[in-house]
């Protein structure tokens, strides 16, 4: 049969914008909602001219931000779906006239494509496993993820010293491998990629892999299709350190699990290190075969914890110097206050603060920052109600409910209530009498001494502070 002229084009076109789809997954995911939203989401795909992407925005000033920010990340993303992609070129254009929702990830509009590079996007799996393994495994590094800039505190200074020590001393005795764990948004891939560039940059020879468990199994399951398993091994196994990235993607892939499980012991063997990332420990990550629980858990295991308000200030101090841009002590402790859930989600607040006063020409204040980042914080306002509040701190700290309203001194019954007093102050919208009144009909001048007293507590005691975060959190989610 005849092969319709410009059948190809058209498959590529489609596998385009599946590329296309994928990726802009990817950013959401790693830059997180906020950002996505106020830089990411209007960005259409224009096509690809020879080996360049071309981007459209609608704005200079968008293009300006998504080029000197994204610019990099986009051309690595692009390069893992098509590999022969060198650039991408980020411009003003116009937006599709097809009425897609910008939220929608599907084909905006029919991107165009050089017949040439028809080739280079058809699905061929079996062709990128065989080459050379160096490059070949590894995911792009993102430049911004090194030690330089990743601020410490207690929260992550565990995690900090074992990445540390492993891009000193790869494969050390009673550090591998080094598996890290914590929330999203903490500092995991930060880290890892920080280890990678500390290793690349001290020992160009060693063949340094990052990946996600996701990229792995599809690597796996290509190999598996094309019948090239050896090759998937060997070339796997040819790697110096192993990096996997959130781990618990592999929960409930069994196949998958057990390649992994059979790479790991190889390299192990072999003296390379693995390092790996989950969003929880190897003993609470259910769905995980027995076994590899436990090979997962004798090198050096470390957490993050979640990120204190000391740690979310010192974060925001550091990205605004980076960013040159003057940020008033208050919007910085403003932020710290408000956004509590992760670094993710409080880099994005600091970078629309910044955009926003770069396009208006405005400086940062505390009712600009509370007026830009208004839907943001709303959403950050949990309905809690003080009856919540008051018996989860009960709770945590085992004294009775009725001792929240009680005229009870004992300190083991008054620093919980004050406790309780302050997160009501935090976490509600309540007035001082009104908060003074839920626990047992207290002056105002009381709630506002437990305010400070818990402040003060939080400022000299870390192991505290965390405790009482720990408690924001639960009342937050
Ligand atoms: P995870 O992999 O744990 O979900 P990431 O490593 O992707 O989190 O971190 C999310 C964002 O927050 C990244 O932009 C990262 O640079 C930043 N970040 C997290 N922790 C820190 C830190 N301690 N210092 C500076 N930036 C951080
Ligand atoms: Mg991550």
């Amino acid at each position: 049969m005849e092969k319709q002229p410009g059948s190809d084009t058209a498959r590529s076109a489609a596998s385009l914008q599946e590329s296309w789809a994928r990726i802009r997954g990817r950013l959401r995911d790693e830059v997180g909602e906020v950002e996505y939203r106020t830089w990411l989401r209007q960005m259409t795909l224009v096509g690809i001219e020879d080996d360049e992407v071309v981007v459209n925005l609608p704005t200079r000033f968008l293009r300006d931000w998504v080029r000197s920010h994204y610019g990099d990340r986009l051309r690595a993303l692009w390069q893992q779906e098509v590999a022969a992609v060198r650039s991408v070129d980020v411009r003003v254009g116009p937006q599709p006239r097809s009425a897609v929702p910008p939220d929608q990830d599907a084909a905006a509009s029919a991107p165009a494509v050089r017949a040439g590079l028809a080739e280079a996007l058809a699905p061929s799996p079996s062709r990128t496993v065989a080459a050379d393994p160096r490059g070949e495994w590894s995911a792009p590094l993102d430049p911004r993820f090194t030690f330089d800039t990743f601020v410490v505190g207690k929260p992550n200074e565990f995690a900090y010293a074992c990445a540390r020590r492993v891009a000193e001393k790869p494969a050390s005795p009673g550090f591998n491998p080094l598996f890290l764990y914590g929330g999203v948004g903490l500092g995991k891939t930060h880290l890892m990629h920080a280890v990678a560039w500390a290793i690349r940059g001290g020992e160009p020879a060693r063949n340094v892999a990052y990946m996600s468990a996701e990229k792995f199994m599809y690597r796996f399951i290509s190999a598996l299709r094309s019948q090239s398993t050896m090759e998937f091994k060997e070339s796997l196994r040819s790697v110096d350190v192993l990096m996997v990235d959130d781990l618990q993607f592999l929960i409930g892939k069994d196949n998958t699990q057990e390649e992994f499980f059979h790479t790991f012991n190889a390299l192990i063997d072999a003296g390379k290190q693995i390092i790996i990332s989950a969003d929880k420990s190897p003993s609470d990550l259910n769905g995980l075969e027995d076994r590899l629980r436990t090979r997962l858990g004798c090198g050096m295991v470390a957490d993050i914890h979640a990120t204190t308000y000391e740690l979310r200030l010192s974060i925001l101090q550091a990205k605004a110097t980076a960013a040159a841009v003057p940020v008033p002590k208050n919007v910085h402790e403003f932020l710290a206050h408000k956004i509590t859930s992760n670094v993710r989600e409080l880099e994005g607040a600091l970078n629309r603060l910044i955009a926003h006063a770069n396009l208006f020409g405005r400086a940062i204040t505390l009712e600009s920052a509370q007026d830009v980042l208004h839907d943001l914080l709303r959403a950050h306002d949990r309905r809690v109600t003080i009856e919540e509040i008051q018996r989860k701190v009960a709770e945590h700290y085992n004294i009775r409910l009725t001792d929240m309203s009680s005229a009870r001194r004992a300190r083991n019954v008054a620093r919980p209530r004050q406790v309780a007093m302050y997160l009501a102050k935090q976490l509600t919208s309540r007035s001082l009498p009104e908060i003074g009144r839920r626990f047992g009909n207290r002056d105002h001048t009381t709630v506002m001494h437990a305010v400070s007293r818990i402040s003060e507590l939080m400022q000299a005691d870390s192991a505290f502070a965390e405790d009482v975060e720990l408690l924001r959190r639960m009342l937050e989610t």
